[in-house]
């Protein structure tokens, strides 16, 4: 991040001095609660209340105005009305202040007019050179440094987790429920309309916050999606970043487009546009806290092996499934880690993973377990499971756990916990939490957890992947098909367009040629060579299979004369007036499993790209992956693996494996194709022929934004 920019947050976050702008006496007014919440976490910076028609507000000397206070301004947290923001902006810019916290709403969140106002703020800020938090927020907090620059009813727990909020009133709710999960956050950020500062300026920052280990986010709507998933790549690398969207579902997403006013780019693309960043998306607010918190109390699970121990089978049991649910299967443990695990269970008890040391089991066998396992080479990861019974104090196993942990000098490695029981149980989680030490009330909770963390440090050991484009790119001849559609005022290339356009970016096609007669089509056809293909090509036909435009397995010339006649008629039949540029005639390609690569523009995050098995897979299932273009061949095989259909390709019930990495290498080429031709908002490769060796793509739809 710009060390200029980075500079001017911390100060905003971690201010020597605030001017608190529409301070109120009256209890009632945001005016009042900002100052007093400055006040109650023990600021111990300057508080400058300003206000015209006060002396004096919960104790602290106020100005009639900013350019009053005889002091530099880090922070000025603005709770005028909208109407007059703008003049009281002009004066932070003379006086020199340093950011701004907006909390005052009634701008673009309510329409065009609020808009203009807020375009009016933005630009007097950045004339001063001033950034802006909000407007239209709930403020922020710092934990560490004591700032409660909010209305918010206090602070949140302290902890390591900044948490971005977009939703105001959410975020407010989320601040009370740290306390209770014991969810710790280093910086809270109501981030509201985004005019100026927007996730993607606080995942950059959060990155180099040495107060910060993990960044969560609430996400409406992101606003540069590009840069957005370009700065979480590399924060992610970092430190964690994980992502509560909302608005994935139809109806979801049209109610946050009128909560903020910012577009919520489609489910799929968001979803991509996570994978390939490397955010880890939550999949609703307990989600989010479960995982940011585990991430943030325990340290990264350098490999797959992790053990349950447990006094009780069927925890055992639920924990092992989930495990295979969430992408960590539990593996088998080695003879003389069993050996070490005997020792510390009765006759019956089991050393097998899950480690069970029965219903028998107290304090000092847990303690015991967990000290072979947190000894262990092999160990990568431990759950301790534990349902309360008679003989037993929840919170004194609690404490045997802690104390194992503290003898190892800390955590070195993830050790998670799930208590079931009754209320001594939970009392005995919440100590655990306030220990630092991530506990649940459920197991598969738990094993989640651990997931999330396995995944992320596999993660962020692989090293960042910034695209580079394949060989082998005629770009020359592809400007020169785009441009004369679009000179031609098309925005369908003709099949044999958008052929050749994926050809020149070294996609292998079927040869073709277009007849202009019957005797031409006769000619090419003995060109390619027999079976051949014809096509109608027209710019008032998109579908040509709809209107009897397409006749395969063309064997003879004579048939090619039939054919070409057919096709014709059948045009003409269906569409009375379709202009017609001719027959395209083309080789048959031999039969393959069928697939289809597209691609789509999204208003947030651009070109895209997608996979998918085609055929009734595409239409019925939806079997398809999405990625924000462009993408390496590497991440194109990802795509690959990640559909349901994959078996298919990997070569199933004896079927040979087909030719995953030419494949991968069309879909990457086709992700370059459309981020390098920005005319280009939608295309469908379909089908794709995909073989043992190679792939044809038989059909091809371009379509181009005129303009
Ligand atoms: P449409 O405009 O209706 O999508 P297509 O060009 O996809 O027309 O042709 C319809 C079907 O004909 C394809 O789905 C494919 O099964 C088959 N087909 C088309 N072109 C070829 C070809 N060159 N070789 C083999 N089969 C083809
Ligand atoms: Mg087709």
């Amino acid at each position: 991040m710009d060390p200029e920019i980075a500079l001017k947050i911390t100060k905003m976050l971690d201010p020597k001095s605030i001017a608190v702008i529409g301070a109120s006496r009256n209890p009632e007014k945001i005016g009042y609660q900002v100052v007093k919440n400055l006040l109650n976490a023990g600021y111990e910076g300057k508080i400058y209340p300003v206000n015209p028609n006060a002396d004096e507000i919960l104790g602290l000397k106020a100005y009639p105005s900013v350019l009053d206070i005889p002091d530099d301004i880090d922070l000025a947290v603005i709770v005028v009305p909208a109407k007059i923001v703008p003049n009281v902006i002009e004066d932070c810019g003379k006086k020199g202040v340093n950011g701004l916290v907006i909390i005052t709403s009634g701008f673009s969140e309510i329409g065009e007019e609020g808009k203009e106002l807020e375009e009016k703020v933005v630009e007097i800020a950045k004339r001063y050179g001033m950034r802006i938090i909000g407007p239209n927020v709930v403020g922020i907090c710092n934990t560490k440094h004591k700032v409660n620059a909010s209305f918010a009813m206090g602070m949140p727990y302290e902890g390591e987790i900044a948490l971005v909020s977009q939703s105001g009133a959410l975020g407010v709710a989320l601040i009370g429920r740290t306390w209770i999960d014991r969810v710790g956050l280093s910086k809270f950020i109501s981030i509201g309309n985004m005019a100026d500062l927007n996730f993607s300026d606080f995942v950059e920052y959060f990155k180099d916050d040495h107060e910060t280990k993990v960044i969560a986010l609430y996400i409406e709507g992101v606003k540069d999606g590009r840069r957005f998933l370009e700065v979480s790549a590399e924060s992610s690398k970092v430190k964690p970043i994980i992502a509560l969207k909302a608005g994935l579902s139809k109806r979801g997403a049209s109610a946050a487009m009128s909560h903020t006013g910012s577009l919520a780019g489609s489910a799929e693309v968001y979803k991509a546009a996570f994978k390939q960043s490397g955010v880890i998306m939550a999949e609703d607010l307990t989600d989010l806290f479960v995982k940011a918190n585990a991430l943030a109390l325990c340290p990264r699970m350098k490999g797959d092996n992790w053990v349950i121990i447990t006094n009780g089978g069927g925890v055992g049991v639920l924990s092992t499934d989930a495990g295979e649910k969430y992408g960590i299967p539990l593996p088998d443990i080695p003879e003389e880690l069993k050996n070490e695990f005997r020792k510390c269970m009765p006759e019956f008890g089991s050393p097998k993973n899950p480690v069970d040391l029965t219903g028998m089991a107290t304090e000092k066998e847990y303690k015991e377990a967990l000290k072979i396992a947190l000894k262990s080479d092999f160990v990568d990861g431990i759950i301790v499971l534990y349902c309360h019974t008679a003989h037993t104090d929840p919170m004194e196993i609690a404490k045997a756990i802690k104390e194992v942990i503290d003898e190892e000098g800390g955590m070195k490695k993830p050790v998670i916990v799930s208590f079931i029981g009754g209320k001594e149980v939970y009392d005995a989680i919440d100590w655990l939490k306030e220990n630092k030490i991530p506990a649940y009330d459920a197991p598969e909770m738990a094993v989640k957890a651990l997931a999330t963390i396995r995944h992320y440090t596999k993660w962020s050991e692989k090293p960042l992947i910034k695209p580079k484009p394949p060989e082998g790119i005629d770009r020359e001849k592809a400007r020169k098909i785009i441009e004369k559609a679009l000179s031609e005022g098309r925005e369908w290339l003709f099949e044999d367009e958008a052929k050749e356009l994926l050809a020149s970016y070294g996609i292998r096609v079927t040869k073709m040629r277009l007849a202009k007669t019957e005797n031409e089509a006769v000619q090419y056809a003995r060109e390619i060579g027999f079976p051949v293909v014809l096509k109608i090509v027209s710019p008032d036909v998109v579908h040509k299979s709809d209107v009897g435009g397409v006749k395969v397995d063309i064997k003879s010339e004579d048939d090619v004369r039939r054919a070409y006649n057919e096709i014709l008629e059948n045009v003409k039949r269906h569409v009375p007036n379709a202009r017609i540029e001719g027959i395209l005639v083309q080789e048959m390609a031999p039969w393959g499993t069928e697939v289809i690569i597209g691609s789509t523009r999204d208003p947030q995050f651009g070109p895209t790209v997608m996979f998918g098995l085609g055929g009734i897979f595409v239409e019925i299932l939806k079997d398809v992956t999405f990625r924000v273009a462009p993408i390496e061949k590497e991440q194109a095989k990802e795509m690959i693996e990640e559909i349901k259909g994959y078996p298919i390709i990997a070569g199933a019930r004896g079927r040979k494996p087909l030719d995953k990495e030419t494949l991968a290498d069309a879909i990457s080429r086709v992700s370059w194709l459309v981020h390098e031709n920005p005319e280009i908002i939608e295309l469908d490769a379909n089908p794709v022929f995909l073989y043992e060796k190679g792939l044809i793509v038989a059909d091809a739809r371009v379509r181009l934004r005129r303009s």
